[in-house]
């Protein structure tokens, strides 16, 4: 099954574009999305049940595709996840890639970095994790958190190493769109395939995912005070994610905008884009040289002989 592409077109954003984040639902894509037409025309508590059930078509075809990218050994797949707190991105890696080969995959997490990477360039910490062929990785959190958390807390760019005396300022923030437009341009002509989501979800289901969070005592754990903190920048973190996604979405490494209000919807959804991501590279099953073919033909024959 493969997600309609007036969806993938419509959560997608245009190179040179504006991202208007403000102006996309965070709860729906307006496109049908449901690649099944007798499934279509259903309400919220069916479309919940429809997602759920293209979710496990997802993984499958997933799982088929990872397969084939790792047996070609000819691409890698990073996808690279960006959102704010609670909008769902721990839940989206872990059902997304049930199903998944865990030889082919990773999953590099990244928080606040360390003295060493401080005392690297901001994309070294990335580039050292990258996918070789055959590899898909998920990045949860990435080097774009250099043009985001640093950008609502100028304080953590202490060390930033190209950083103008006066502070940073306009071409110091259109110097790293630039370095990573580039960087990931390299990657692309390298073979590495990316596809960047971000995780569109509302002021109000933060909230309530929050509260959650607090009121029932098996998620207290996932609840922390730097959240709420964090909550209070709202609108800031809002405006640098416009900017980034907007000098960032490039042919050849697209951000798409996926609603996160509702979690079956969003699981699936990000399903979809990585399905086709890996669909768009064109691969078939390896074929195995004539040689190869009776060597394969002698060792059963030898097989059939064992005693
Ligand atoms: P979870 O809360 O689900 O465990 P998380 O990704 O939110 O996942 P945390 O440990 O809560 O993990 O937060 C990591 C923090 O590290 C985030 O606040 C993020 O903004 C911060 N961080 C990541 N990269 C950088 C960076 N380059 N500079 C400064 N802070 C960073
Ligand atoms: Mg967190």
């Amino acid at each position: 099954m493969k997600l309609n592409k007036e969806v993938l077109d419509e959560m997608r954003i245009e190179p040179g574009e504006p991202a208007r984040l403000a102006k996309r639902s965070t709860k729906h894509v307006a496109a049908d999305w449901l690649v099944h037409p007798d499934k279509d025309g259903k309400k919220d508590h069916q479309r919940k049940k429809v997602a759920e059930e293209d979710l496990q078509e997802f993984s499958d075809e997933l799982s088929t595709a990872q397969e084939l990218l790792w047996a070609n050994g000819t691409y890698s797949l990073l996808i690279v996840l960006q959102a704010m707190d609670a909008a769902g991105k721990d839940g989206t890696i872990k059902h997304v890639m049930s199903g998944v080969n865990p030889q082919g995959c990773r999953v590099e997490a990244f928080k606040q970095p360390s003295n060493e990477e401080l005392n690297h360039d901001f994309l070294w910490r990335c580039s050292k994790v990258l996918p070789e062929l055959g590899v898909i990785s998920i990045f949860n959190r990435s080097y774009y958190e250099d043009v985001l958390v640093t950008r609502v807390h100028p304080n953590l760019l202490t060390k930033a190493h190209e950083m103008p005396d006066e502070g940073p300022n306009e071409k110091f923030w259109n110097n790293r769109f630039t370095d990573i437009n580039a960087f990931e341009h390299h990657l692309h002509r390298s073979n590495t395939r990316i596809v960047k989501v971000f995780l569109h979800v509302s002021k109000d289901e933060q909230k309530r995912r929050f509260m959650s969070r607090l009121d029932d005592p098996v998620k207290n754990w996932k609840f922390s005070l730097a959240d709420l903190a964090e909550r209070k920048h709202w609108d800031e973190y809002q405006s640098a994610y416009e900017e980034a996604l907007s000098s960032t979405s490039t042919k050849w490494a697209p951000w798409y905008v996926v609603p996160a209000d509702h979690k079956y919807a969003l699981r699936a959804l990000v399903g979809g884009i990585i399905v086709d991501a890996i669909d768009q590279m064109g691969l078939t099953p390896p074929e195995v040289r004539t040689e190869s073919l009776e060597a394969l033909e002698r060792a059963k024959v030898e097989l059939l002989a064992e005693k």
